[in-house]
């Protein structure tokens, strides 16, 4: 294998990110198309600039995310954490007894790393279940997690939802008081809601986090919406107290410029460039359909999974000597380097998705045509085939 541990995904990112930084000093960064669905949007006002400072700035911005905050996901209390990770990680440092488990309900494998890595560091055990027939919940569990979308935004049905709340609850009342403890709790349940918050509700029409029974709810501000990288928990005002004291003992919480970013692009969060990328994902694979069999829809864009690109490989008369993932990275940095075209499989935290995402919702797809992203998928393929069945080669492409 070609990138095996995290270092090789570090190295992988860094390399991404000199390619990125080339590109837009030898071509501008309007030579750049991020189609990743993860934007960055740094949407801050100039009189916003002043503000920025330690103490000053909370005291302004923090008020604004409270208000905005609970518009987007509802609830009785807003934090703005680091990242969605950190979220996860300081809601099940907070509570989550060594020891315990955590249980993770999501409607397709894999999981987000962040779960099962938070779970492991504080000791406790962790369960994962993409289907109902074989949930449930063991004895001595601390916190349900339900994934409303996927990294590969796979979102969850209603029904399940609905369901995995149900069980919960029911599960709470009949559980006797635990006489051995004097903070006997509830279960609490939270929503890994990181793009779900926007492709649940928008483009699949399903209540929020909240208002389907969740205790908890954590929200990337960076997907499908022009906000930072930061993550925007909402739920029971108990739960985010004893959250954001965590958070705040391991340095996890939001800085006040990030809070800033989180409040104006929540303001500017728009449905309507949602709901059009789902006209052109149609007409996107209707062309792509005349040269490959595997890349299918997503919610705002195509994507084609490691598996279905060796496939598609192998179809045309080619060995493969390398790990599906790797094919899919070589392929994502020929699009960058030869192309501008930024993916997730070339510039994603280690431990993320290696499919090739294309997606329409990105504000960078307002510059692309349709017929040049075709042109543009349909070449660096080509590129592909030429190097597929040279390891070597590929080390070199996805290194430097
Ligand atoms: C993106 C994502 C995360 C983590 O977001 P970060 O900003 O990388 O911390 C967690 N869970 C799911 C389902 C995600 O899609």
């Amino acid at each position: 294998m070609i990138v095996e541990t995290n270092i090789d995904e570090l190295k992988k990112r860094e390399n991404s990110l000199k390619i990125i930084k080339g590109i837009i000093h030898s071509r501008g960064r309007n030579q750049l198309y991020d189609l990743t669905g993860l934007s960055g949007g740094f949407l801050l006002k100039k009189e916003d600039l002043n503000l920025l400072e330690t103490y000053v700035g909370p005291a302004l911005f923090e008020d604004q995310l409270q208000l905005i905050g609970k518009k987007h996901l509802g609830g009785e209390k807003i934090l703005g954490v680091n990242r969605t990770s950190s979220g996860i990680l300081a809601t099940i440092m907070a509570l989550v007894r060594p020891d315990s488990y955590v249980i993770h309900y999501l409607p397709q494998l894999p999981s987000h790393p962040s779960i099962p890595r938070s779970t492991k560091l504080i000791g406790a055990n962790y369960l994962e279940f993409d289907n109902l027939k074989d949930f449930y919940i063991p004895d001595n569990t601390s916190l349900i997690v339900i994934t409303g979308s996927t990294m590969d935004h796979q979102v969850i049905t209603i029904e399940e939802f609905k369901e995995i709340i149900k069980i919960t609850k029911s599960r709470n009342n009949h559980n006797p008081l635990d006489k051995y403890s004097q903070t006997y709790d509830e279960i609490p349940v939270m929503v890994d809601d990181a793009s779900g918050a926007r492709l649940r509700t928008i483009i699949y029409n399903q209540p929020s986090a909240i208002e389907l029974g969740a205790d908890l709810v954590v929200t990337s501000t960076d997907k499908l919406m022009d906000g930072p990288r930061g993550g925007l928990m909402a739920g029971n005002k108990n739960l985010i107290n004893k959250i954001k004291s965590k958070a705040h003992q391991f340095g996890l919480e939001a800085q006040p410029p990030m809070v800033a970013g989180m409040v104006r692009g929540l303001e500017n969060f728009n449905p309507e460039n949602l709901l059009k990328s789902l006209e052109k994902k149609q007409k996107l694979l209707e062309y792509l359909n005349r040269n490959f069999n595997g890349f299918e829809l997503t919610p705002t864009g195509i994507m084609i999974t490691p598996e279905a690109l060796k496939s598609e490989i192998e179809n045309r008369g080619i060995k493969i000597l390398l790990s599906d993932n790797d094919i899919s990275f070589t392929w994502a940095m020929i699009l960058l380097r030869e192309y501008g075209l930024v993916t997730i499989p070339s510039v994603g935290m280690p431990g993320a998705s290696a499919t090739l995402r294309f997606d329409l919702a990105a504000s960078d797809a307002k510059n692309l045509k349709l017929s040049n992203l075709v042109e543009i998928i349909n070449s660096s393929f080509e590129a592909l085939l030429n190097v597929v069945d040279n390891p070597e080669k590929c080390q070199e492409i996805i290194f430097n």
